[in-house]
């Protein structure tokens, strides 16, 4: 099993429309209690003295430098605070005694694994402990090629992951942020490019491993691919950021590489016409393997930073196909075909590994490219999901928006699962164009729920968004994740301040 055998180390990068309906709710729900902050310095120095008796004292640290770096991220603008501690446990039974010691002493607990979140998901307005993954949990425990599946820790990265499965013609299919790491990959519930086709971290868990905020340990389940005993709690856990357990061991599904792939790019006079081309591409039963949508500001951000790539300063759809040779030659005549119909231009497609790389380049580099679009520059990257036939709709509305913006605010979407990502290009040092930021996302996000959509499609709610979810979700829904939260979490000790908007 090659390099996949034994203990391997990943290291990760450090780096209103209230839908509320007038129904009695179907369960008797707990109360949403408010949590008391832990200001008690006395309870966080007690902490310290006890990790420090239970780790090896270089896995315990006070250092500023540490405690910045785990409490703040350059990618988020909600920025709250830093933990008082940071931790680097080794196993299960000491991330059981870490979570023991923060219940007895009621001090929040906040799990790290790569930190490439960009909602405020690890920032710790109370203080507290956090927990690291990425020093001493990066290993892959156990690899089960027969059943294609791999039992890893929290701090393995996906691609170093995807690096050592290359070799055995497999792949795990979620593509976030580079240096995302598992355990933020489920806390978040991300995906990426290849959603569309391969779906989310939510249908790629079997079972996790969680210490939950009373130090016990459960398995969500056993090993098999389907189960349909009892509730699926491994989904609970899911995009739960870190509030209701710590993640410790997650068996993650492993798809098997395509035989072939290889990618198209085609110009469009507008983007409403680039796109049309998605929900009949979906209807056609085209298998696509990823549909990027990049407008036309994006695409000259791209040109900027890149000339010698050719691309038109137009609306673009780049697409990945994969499968069979048969399957994805016939696939790219009924797309370009699609792209006729909706007026594209010139219909490129790769024919050989190096016209892959560079047709694919735009999309690779735009984040980057974006930035100079303006000078001193911080990007506000918001992401929202509408069902896929609202997507032009929703792309045309936000167009009209920023167009009369003075902030550049190019995007990017998954096109081919809804999903929209807006770049919002503002100076952070002048607060006028840190407000008219925060109007152009909250638009966004009233626009998207009023489309039947959703706040986030894989970024995560966090600190950032949790205000809003409860406009798309109703007052019935929140009080039950109320209810949840209260049930495995009575002190509050895990992250708090994310997700749940604050009990009305
Ligand atoms: C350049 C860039 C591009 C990106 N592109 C994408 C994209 O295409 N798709 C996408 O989905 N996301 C994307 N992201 C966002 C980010 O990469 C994802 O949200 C990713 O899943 C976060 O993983 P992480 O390991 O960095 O998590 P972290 O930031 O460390 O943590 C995220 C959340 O999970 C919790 N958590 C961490 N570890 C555990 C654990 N062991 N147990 C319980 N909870 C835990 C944390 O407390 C926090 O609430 C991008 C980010 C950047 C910077």
């Amino acid at each position: 099993m090659g390099g996949l055998t034994s203990a391997i180390a990943f290291g990760g990068a450090n780096y209103y429309f209230s839908n509320t309906s007038p129904v009695t709710p179907v369960v008797e729900q707990v109360k949403p209690q408010k949590r008391q902050p832990n200001k008690d310095k006395k309870a966080i120095q007690q902490a310290f003295h006890e990790l420090q008796a239970l780790l090896p004292s270089e896995h315990v640290t006070v250092d500023e430098e540490t405690l910045q770096l785990h409490g703040y991220s350059e990618n988020s603008y909600h920025n709250e605070g830093t933990p008082n501690i940071v931790v680097y446990p080794s196993s299960t039974e000491e991330v059981v005694q870490i979570v023991k010691i923060a219940n007895k002493l009621n001090v929040p607990i906040i799990a790290f694994s790569g930190g490439t979140s960009l909602e405020g998901h690890f920032t710790a307005p109370e203080g507290g402990i956090c927990i690291s993954f990425t020093e001493h949990m990066d290993k892959v425990v156990a690899f089960h090629p027969d059943d294609l599946d791999i039992v890893v820790q929290p701090g393995v990265q996906w691609e170093n992951l995807n690096a050592q499965l290359k070799e055995h013609g497999l792949f795990f299919p979620m593509d976030p942020g580079p240096g995302a790491c598992i355990g933020g990959m489920v806390g978040t519930g991300c995906s990426g490019t290849n959603a569309v086709r391969w779906g989310t971290m939510r249908e790629w868990v079997i079972n996790l491993t969680v210490v939950l905020p009373n130090g016990q340990v459960v398995k969500t389940r056993q090993r098999p691919r389907k189960s349909s005993a009892g509730y699926d709690l491994t989904k609970l856990f899911i995009g739960s950021e870190g509030t209701l357990g710590i993640i410790t061991e997650a068996t993650l599904k492993l798809a098997v590489r395509p035989e072939h792939e290889t990618v198209a790019v085609c110009d469009f006079p507008t983007v409403r016409d680039a796109a049309a081309v998605v929900p009949d591409l979906t209807r056609a039963g085209v298998q696509i393997g990823a549909v990027e949508l990049l407008d036309d500001q994006m695409m000259k951000a791209v040109r900027m930073a890149s000339p010698q790539l050719g691309y038109e300063e137009k609306p673009t759809l780049f697409f990945k196909f994969v499968g069979s040779k048969a399957q994805t030659d016939h696939e790219i005549k009924v797309v370009s075909e699609l792209t006729k119909k909706h007026h594209g231009g010139k219909f490129k497609y790769a024919t050989t590994q190096q016209e892959k790389d560079e047709l694919w380049e735009g999309r690779k580099t735009c984040l980057w490219s974006a930035t100079l679009l303006k000078e001193n520059a911080s990007i506000w990257t918001t992401d929202v999901v509408v069902p896929v036939s609202k997507l032009p709709e929703l792309i045309a509305e936000t167009k009209q928006d920023v167009s009369e913006s003075n902030l550049p605010c190019p995007f990017a979407g998954h096109a081919g699962d809804g999903n929209f990502h807006l770049f919002i290009l503002f100076d952070k040092n002048i607060p006028s164009e840190f407000e008219e930021a925060t109007r152009l996302n909250q638009n966004l996000i009233e626009r998207a729920i009023k489309m039947e959509g959703s706040i986030t499609g894989e970024h995560g709610v966090g600190f950032g968004k949790k205000k809003y979810l409860r406009s798309e979700l109703g007052d019935n829904t929140i009080d039950l994740m109320w209810t949840i939260k209260n049930a495995m979490d009575p002190k509050g000790i895990m992250n708090p301040g994310k997700v749940l908007p604050d009990p009305k």
